[in-house]
């Protein structure tokens, strides 16, 4: 489906009656690791002195949350039970958003029965806010895009398995302009609100969801399921916005499995899916999809917004995502505890930085990236690794003492796309590569680009193969 497409299935919801303004005003403190947002005031005071023991916030950074999550509180209780406060009663509610790469969110109280209690904290963690808007904003603009889509971003989290753990996740590929951003913050606001109502879900039905039996999935599940009921009642879910940041929790979750475990329940010894089986995302988000389909394909489904054939024809598409395997965990060591906290940055800031690595370690032919050793004979071929972003495969191959290194990106199907591809790249090379002399020649599938300079060069092209093409590189030492 085309990005067209997408915004169009999004303009039939939003027209369908969504309230679409970030007119509240939010009171909010920052104190230590907390972002505190009071969103229902009242008389009890609530203890914040935790917040000076975790890592700071800072508002420039994660303000902007503020009146998405204001607006996804007040959404969210109206779609559960009617109307502002009719969950919450007079108590005193703030919604606290902590400085954690874990993605987390939820709600307590300050009594064992949540009807004696006069406060409570929803909480929501800046790691999910993180995961929310880098996977709708792949998913909204680049999914197609085999290089710097949301395929692209995920593979790129997957990549780490094996490897030493880190916490940042990159940034999907490109700068947004503003009307993107707008429509980022319009289409994760569905996810924030679906999370908020889960949390109302345990308001109305306790800490178990009201499932005595049968564990923490059964009653994350149930929760699940109330929140989605209310909000499909209420025509005020998109469930692929829901699915898609829930398959890239299933991503991150299952490579940080072991560094999570150690980092929460280093007691135990456990790794997080065995310490919290409902961390099973992609049962979660294959629920909604099911739920969704069924709900449509009921009697009463045919005039929901969620039913319109456009959006029946993202079911596969979305289906796809969860079909994707999940990567084996990055490994805890103490080499990667020592950084897991530096920002990851972009994509495309990834990119350069390996390309620009790889040419400026020509003098030793490489032996910085040379990952597995592939093949023997005349020449001698490893992996390239870390390889850049976006990239299907990466060789180094070693010929009488000299190197170069080849990289693929993944086949397309459309000789379109290739070219696409092929155009963003000379454009991201060109701007890693400030200064190198650039020439091109031929035009179409024959187009190539070569970028020389101080160390070395890098020629741009495209290949076919059968009904496929694909964009590649090769990185030559200089002459
Ligand atoms: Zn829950």
């Amino acid at each position: 489906m085309s990005t067209t497409n997408r915004l169009l299935v999004l303009a039939v919801l939003w027209a369908a009656g969504q309230a679409s303004s970030f007119a509240q005003d939010a009171n909010v403190k920052i104190r230590g690791g907390c972002e505190i947002i009071a969103v229902r005031s009242g008389p009890s005071h609530i203890d914040y002195s935790f917040c000076d023991k975790l890592p700071p916030i800072e508002y420039k950074t994660y303000g902007w949350l503020v009146p998405v999550l204001s607006l996804a509180f007040d959404n969210a209780e109206r779609v559960s039970c009617g109307s502002l406060r009719c969950a919450v009663l007079d108590r005193t509610v703030d919604l606290v958003v902590t400085a954690n790469a874990f993605g987390n969110a939820g709600v307590s109280w300050n009594t064992p029965r949540v009807a004696d209690s006069d406060r409570m904290v929803f909480f929501f963690t800046t790691g999910i806010a993180d995961l929310i808007q880098a996977s709708t904003t792949g998913y909204m603009f680049d999914t197609q895009d085999r290089i710097n889509g949301l395929h692209a971003w995920l593979r790129e989290i997957d990549r780490r398995a094996n490897s030493d753990c880190e916490f940042r996740v990159p940034a999907p590929f490109r700068p947004l302009n503003a009307d993107e951003t707008k429509i980022v913050f319009q289409t994760a606001l569905v996810m924030y609100q679906f999370i908020l109502g889960h949390e109302f879900a345990h308001v109305a039905l306790g800490s178990d969801c009201g499932v005595a039996s049968g564990g923490a999935l059964a009653q994350e599940t149930a929760c699940d399921r109330f929140a989605f009921d209310r909000h499909w009642k209420a025509q005020a879910i998109a469930p692929q916005l829901v699915i898609i940041p829930t398959v890239a929790m299933a991503h991150y979750d299952s490579l940080l499995d072991e560094r999570w475990g150690t980092y929460f329940f280093a007691e135990s010894g456990k790794t997080l899916k065995e310490a919290l089986p409902a961390a099973d995302w992609i049962t979660r988000g294959k629920n909604i999809l099911r739920w969704w389909r069924g709900e449509c394909q009921a009697s009463t489904g045919a005039n929901h917004p969620a039913c319109q054939p456009l959006m029946q024809g993202l079911y596969s598409e979305v289906a796809n995502y969860l079909d994707l395997d999940v990567p084996r965990a990055c490994h805890d060591t103490e080499s990667s505890r020592s950084k897991e906290w530096q920002p990851a940055g972009s994509m495309e800031g990834l990119f350069c930085s390996r390309v620009t690595a790889i040419m400026g370690d020509h003098g030793t032919a490489y032996s910085k990236f040379r990952g597995k050793e592939k093949r023997a004979g005349s020449s001698t071929r490893y992996e390239l690794q870390p390889a850049p972003p976006g990239t299907d495969f990466c060789n180094i191959t070693v010929r009488d003492g000299k190197a170069s290194t080849f990289c693929a990106f993944p086949d397309t199907s459309s000789r379109v796309d290739t070219i696409q591809q092929f155009l963003t790249l000379t454009r991201q090379v060109s701007t890693c590569l400030p200064g190198y002399e650039q020439t091109k020649s031929g035009d179409g599938l024959d187009a190539e680009t070569v970028f020389r300079g101080s160390m070395g060069s890098l020629s741009l092209s495209m290949s076919e193969t059968g009904q496929d093409s694909y964009t590649s590189f090769r990185i030559d030492p200089p002459k």
